[in-house]
């Protein structure tokens, strides 16, 4: 999860909840998602009859709201063809050990009978004994209720006029074969249209693997769809409520951004990608808040209701440029742990505003500016001289103050090192071709750490870092990468 410009939601204020008689309405709404893993039982799908012919093992998924007031949804699967004495599913867990909590898990044999189920660290293994047999469990989905840290985690919303759903936070992942891929099917009210991070017919969703099944978003009811290939990559946004500027400005600007980073990389790690744009539930008082949640090929951007026109041309707009950068910066290249994130935001954060400015988005004036603020902000932070940039994120990420010496620390870090390497090399190397070196070399994804990043750097002729590494990332040197303003230029 990122959050470019956001502040911890701990220090929002609990502003009137105008959702309540909306989420009531919600008992009236019959709504129902079904996942099918292969697709028996649904016709006219030639594309994976054949699938069907091998006999392979499948799921089929229902989610069904089933208390509206407490937000609860209870899932239900059907499993078909395993021959295995048993059957595991998996909770996924999120960065910060947050995982789906599944209540009640119990399955039952296709007559009913209970069967016995081993739950424990995150996995239920049902003992079916070979047979077909049924799982059922409740969820509850409370994010435009709460107002704690935890609404973050939660990027699910089901609404009376539409709903958006990420698979990590209804489904167990069966660790069951299913190399042919998944399909997920979403039973909607009359009139809704759907859009997904994955291809999609209609309702139907084909989900490539048990890996994405986490990843995979889907938006229905009355979220507008807006298409483009961009670099020869597909770009989607799925965008409700009502704003100061219309869809097609807004997706001109995502565009232009996603343009700039493809050809920053070279190439795109994904072939589609799906933006879903709403307002953020959670606003504390006059505070300006917005932020986004990047996954696989999924982005959430809930931006603040009160975003002016002209903001499309502002600083704002870096959490597109954010989120974008984290297919990079983030997922092919994944941070090894919470030491390394400050490389993971503060490089993302840095590239965030160039990208904006390159992509003229901004200007050089809006640039300076920016960078300016982040500049006095870091050194005014009280944790500046004490709390190194890479403890940051190992310390209280609630703490707004920790998460602005995380982010602010980190741009300035990433702009040193930018600096510094290029000096190193004359002008041929810059950070980003540091981390587009990574990224080739990554073949898909990999795990990296400052390890990683200072061998890729030496190999492109940067020098050994690590002393300067540990100067300004490793010490809380606030004079260091913030001298006074004056000298900012
Ligand atoms: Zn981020």
């Amino acid at each position: 999860m990122c959050s470019a410009d956001s502040r911890p939601a701990n220090f929002l204020e609990e502003t009137a909840n105008t959702m309540t008689r909306a989420t009531r309405r919600k008992a009236l709404v019959a709504l129902s998602l079904g996942a099918a893993i292969a697709a028996i039982g649904l016709e006219s799908c030639s594309h994976f009859e054949y699938r069907n012919g091998g006999g392979e093992p499948f799921l089929l998924y229902s989610l069904v709201l089933s208390d509206a007031n407490l937000k609860v949804v209870r899932v239900r699967g059907a499993v078909f063809g395993i021959t295995a004495e048993r059957a595991t599913f998996r909770a996924f867990e999120g960065p910060k050990g947050k995982r789906l909590d599944p209540i009640g898990f119990k399955a039952a044999d296709r007559q009913g009978r209970l069967l016995p189920v081993r739950a424990g660290d995150g996995l239920w293994t049902v003992e079916n004994d070979g047979r077909d047999f049924t799982i059922e469990y409740d969820v509850v989905l409370m994010i435009e209720d709460r107002y704690s840290a935890d609404v973050r985690d939660l990027m699910t919303s089901i609404g009376a006029d539409r709903s958006r759903i990420l698979g990590r936070d209804v489904f167990l992942i069966p660790e069951l074969n299913l190399a042919d891929g998944i399909l997920v099917d979403v039973d909607m009210p009359t009139g809704w249209s759907l859009t997904a991070s994955s291809p999609h017919v209609r309702n139907r969703v084909v989900v490539p693997d048990c890996a994405e099944l986490p990843f995979t978003l889907a938006a229905s009811g009355n979220y507008r769809s807006l298409e483009r290939i961009v670099a020869g990559t597909e770009i989607t946004l799925a965008i409700a409520d009502s704003w100061s500027f219309t869809d097609e400005a807004f997706f001109d600007v995502v565009c232009r951004i996603v343009a700039k980073e493809i050809a920053l990389f070279g190439s795109s790690p994904r072939p589609r990608y799906l933006f879903v744009c709403d307002k953020n539930p959670v606003m504390g008082g006059d505070r300006f808040d917005y932020y986004g949640i990047h996954y696989g090929g999924s982005m959430i951007l809930l931006l603040d209701r009160r975003l002016d026109r002209s903001e499309l041309m502002d600083t704002p707009m870096a959490i597109i440029a954010h989120e974008f950068f984290h297919n990079w910066n983030g997922e092919a290249l994944g941070p090894a742990g919470t030491e390394f994130l400050w490389f993971t935001e503060g490089v993302t954060n840095y590239y965030s505003y160039q990208v904006l400015r390159d992509a003229r988005v901004i200007t050089d004036g809006q640039y300076g500016v920016r960078r300016r603020a982040i500049s006095e902000r870091y050194r005014e932070n009280p944790y500046a001289g004490k709390v190194s940039i890479g403890d940051a994120a190992n310390s209280d990420m609630r703490d707004k103050d920790m998460v602005n010496l995380l982010y602010d620390g980190g741009f300035l870090a990433a702009e040193a090192l930018d600096a510094r390497l290029r000096a190193e090399t004359g002008g041929n190397v810059a950070l980003i071709g540091v981390l587009k070196y990574m990224c080739e070399n990554a073949g898909g994804s990999i795990v990296v750490d400052e390890g990683s990043f200072l061998r890729a750097a030496s190999a492109l002729g940067g020098g050994d870092l690590a002393a300067y590494l540990n100067d300004i990332v490793h010490t809380p040197c606030p004079e260091r990468l913030a001298p006074d303003s004056s000298s900012l230029e």
